[in-house]
């Protein structure tokens, strides 16, 4: 049994010192990674489906791999999330978004851009400073079109901290968005304290809304506190007409989903708004 024992602490051992060497050559990939230029920002349209006006997009990253082809963030983000290196690529994210706005502004088009901000990036005291660094290079972009999205898991280790970084935000006129709303424990707390213009409800919630009366209770709850509250409200994973017309109906007009459109390259946004404009309405699925 001794035996046994010693032989799995030292199995524990080597599979310890792999996964450390894993972590280790993923940061080094990922470091090239941002040198080389290999991450890029979809986009994914956020519409008033009341009106059909295309009010803007949310910045989703994606890795561009030699070798893996295009990766999703849950594929790379959560194996930095607590490492330094999770501040540069989230820099990087926000200073490309902001660029895109003023690229788009030059063709006329007055989108706003959202980015969702990392747990640790938003705890670096020097975030604000930052942000605004990277906004007066953009002097012509208004900063009520950037919009940041915050996780409610970002502000839980401390709300006060991020509370003030918010509200710094807000008075530089920074728009805040409270993501995933409802998934966490303390939402209410959140939107009490933190000065988030708009609320997006969670796409789980959505999914099922149509045959799950409890689920639709809660998108039904949330479209209410933004409304007693004073805040907009976004409904994510918009997937079908049935979704869309319900939430039409208890009074959210903006959405953003597949239904819609999903996340596509810059390039190819204007293309899309072109079509949408021609037709709004028609579903691409
Ligand atoms: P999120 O911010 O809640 O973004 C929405 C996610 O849902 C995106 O996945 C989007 O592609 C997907 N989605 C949109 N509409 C639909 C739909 O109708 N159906 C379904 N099934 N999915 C839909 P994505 O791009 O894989 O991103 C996943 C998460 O990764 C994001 O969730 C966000 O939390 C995080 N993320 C993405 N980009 C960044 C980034 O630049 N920085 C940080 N820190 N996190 C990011
Ligand atoms: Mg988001
Ligand atoms: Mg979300
Ligand atoms: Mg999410």
């Amino acid at each position: 049994a001794k035996q046994a024992g010693k032989n799995r602490y030292h199995l524990f051992d080597v599979a310890h010192d792999t996964a450390v060497k894993h972590q280790r050559e993923w940061l080094d990939q990922m470091r090239r990674a941002l040198k080389e230029g290999e991450f890029v920002l979809y986009y994914q349209p956020k519409v008033d489906m009341h009106s059909g006006l295309v009010l803007g997009a949310e910045a989703l990253i994606r890795w561009q791999h030699p070798q893996r082809g295009l990766l999703l963030p849950a594929e790379f983000l959560p194996g930095i999330e607590n490492h330094e290196l999770s501040v540069e690529v989230g820099e990087w994210v926000i200073a490309t978004a902001v660029a895109q706005i003023g690229a788009w502004q030059a063709q006329h088009l007055l989108l706003s851009v959202s980015v969702n901000i990392g747990a640790l990036q938003l705890q670096q005291h020097h975030f604000v400073d930052r942000l605004m660094a990277i906004l007066e290079r953009h002097p012509d972009v208004p900063h009520r079109h950037l919009e940041l999205e915050i996780l409610e898991s970002s502000a839980l280790k401390d709300i006060a901290v991020v509370a003030q970084v918010l509200h710094a935000c807000h008075a530089r006129e920074v728009r805040i968005a409270l993501d995933d709303f409802g998934t966490g424990y303390s939402s209410l707390t959140y939107l009490k304290h933190l000065p988030a213009e708009t609320l997006k409800i969670d796409q789980s919630f959505v999914r099922d809304m149509v045959s799950d009366p409890e689920d639709l209770a809660i998108v039904n709850g949330v479209i209410g506190l933004a409304r007693a509250f004073g805040r907009q409200v976004i409904a994510e994973g918009v997937e079908t007409a049935q979704q869309s017309a319900l939430l039409l109906s208890l009074g959210c007009h903006q959405m953003q989903g597949f239904g819609i459109a999903r996340p596509m390259p810059a390039a190819h946004f204007i293309p899309w708004m072109r079509q949408w404009q021609a037709s709004p309405f028609v579903h691409a699925s």
